[in-house]
């Protein structure tokens, strides 16, 4: 059987699609998630109360609850997506409790008029065809723009600005993959997304770039429209909408280069972003660093969930020097600046491309092999414009797409 295999050779994936239900679905949908507020208010009191006496309360006691909760409506819910609201109460009332330990200022949770999910886990969700049924909501078309697999576990339901959309839960066998033999350091960057130690680069495609003018003329608007009055609405959700927009073109980007690294290398070593200082000072609008790290972030997580299923290794070494030092002499170079897109070795006189450089000192980390000479192979230019398709070596444009995969 399936599962028989165990744990440890499936992976668990999420992959989020656009629903469109019908108006008499979405009513029923809405009409749900308001029900399930109701829920989530009368146990969240439950708890306020229990601790202003003084009194003990887990989770288990407020699920327990459920059964005799009077609410109008109650039975329109299914009965795991009830117990899924405790779930979700529980979880932001630990959430709040981390912050406040962490020393941040917290509020209490509130009351809430509309739950934005309904979560059908482990059943109450069928898949046919295109089609999505939800026991006692109802059917509705879903866009599988990539094509969903394993087996699935649990179906979520989100409501966003820009719509309706379908989060499934799915466990998948790892696929281990045939060793290729080889290994590289890779660099993370803005100007080139990925620089490689075998002299790969590719673009980053700066989608937001491109909208960025646009989205600023939205801001503006929202700004001089009364909060919540149609207008804003309207405004609000064509923001909204070309976010969405860019934020789905760099996904497709990085998905298709991770896979390509998958495909090529058996251990990829790459800075630990958690530890390195992302976006220096030349970088200051928040809201491109922000745009930035979930990049890299969204990166490193496709990577690595890839190269678990494939049976690849992701490897993180420590970003000390891997740009101030010289890959050549180990000479390093205090003062380079993030402006220097040239790394030019007042000690050995190496003259090459700042991120070159620097991923071969990953490469070296994660490797463990001594500082050697440094040939000085060209770098192999990836312009987006012709894609991941044509350029990355060992991909043909004919070659299908890998996978659904999309983390939410
Ligand atoms: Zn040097």
């Amino acid at each position: 059987m399936w599962r028989a295999k165990g744990k440890n050779n499936v992976i668990q994936l999420s992959f989020k699609y656009r629903v469109y239900p019908t108006r008499e679905v979405e009513e029923k949908l809405l009409k749900v998630m308001q029900i399930e507020a109701k829920v989530y208010n009368a146990l969240l009191d439950a708890v306020n109360n229990a601790r202003k006496e003084g009194r003990k309360i887990t989770p288990k006691d407020t699920q327990a609850m459920l059964k005799e909760l009077k609410i109008d409506g109650k039975e329109l819910v299914y009965s795991k997506a009830l117990q899924m609201v405790n779930n979700q109460l529980w979880y932001n009332i630990n959430s709040l409790h981390e912050l406040k330990k962490k020393g941040k200022k917290v509020g209490k949770l509130r009351h809430k008029k509309i739950l934005r999910v309904i979560n059908y886990n482990q059943s109450g969700f069928k898949v046919e065809g295109d089609k999505l049924i939800l026991s006692k909501i109802g059917e509705m078309k879903v866009l599988f723009h990539r094509p969903l697999e394993g087996k699935i576990k649990g179906v979520i339901i989100r409501k966003s600005v820009t719509g309706w959309y379908a989060i499934f839960q799915v466990e998948v066998e790892k696929k281990p993959r045939e060793k290729t033999g080889k290994v590289v350091g890779i660099d993370l960057g803005v100007d080139k997304l990925v620089t490689t130690s075998d002299g790969v680069v590719v673009e980053n495609p700066k989608f937001f770039d491109k909208v960025e003018r646009g989205i600023r003329v939205l801001q503006r608007g929202l700004s001089r429209k009364k909060r919540g009055s149609r207008n804003y609405e309207k405004v609000r959700k064509k923001l909204a909408k070309l976010y969405e927009h860019v934020k789905n073109l760099m996904s497709d980007y990085i998905h298709k280069v991770t896979s390509w690294l998958v495909e090529q290398y058996d251990e990829i070593y790459v800075e630990d972003l958690d530890v390195k200082e992302m976006v220096g000072g030349s970088e200051s609008k928040t809201l491109r660093k922000h745009i930035l790290y979930s990049n890299f972030s969204e990166f490193m997580s496709y990577l690595s969930y890839k190269a678990e299923r494939a049976g690849r290794r992701v490897v993180k070494v420590n970003p000390a020097y891997t740009s101030k030092k010289c890959a050549r002499c180990g000479y390093v170079k205090k003062d380079l600046s993030l402006r220097d897109r040239v790394f030019v070795c007042p000690k050995c006189g190496w003259v090459t491309d700042r991120d070159y450089n620097a991923c071969l000192n990953i490469f070296r980390a994660g490797s463990g092999l001594p500082l050697g000479p440094v040939d000085r192979g060209p770098l192999l230019y990836i312009p987006f414009s012709e894609g991941v398709y044509s350029k990355f070596p060992g991909r043909s444009r004919k070659s299908s797409p890998r996978g659904g995969d999309v983390p939410s």
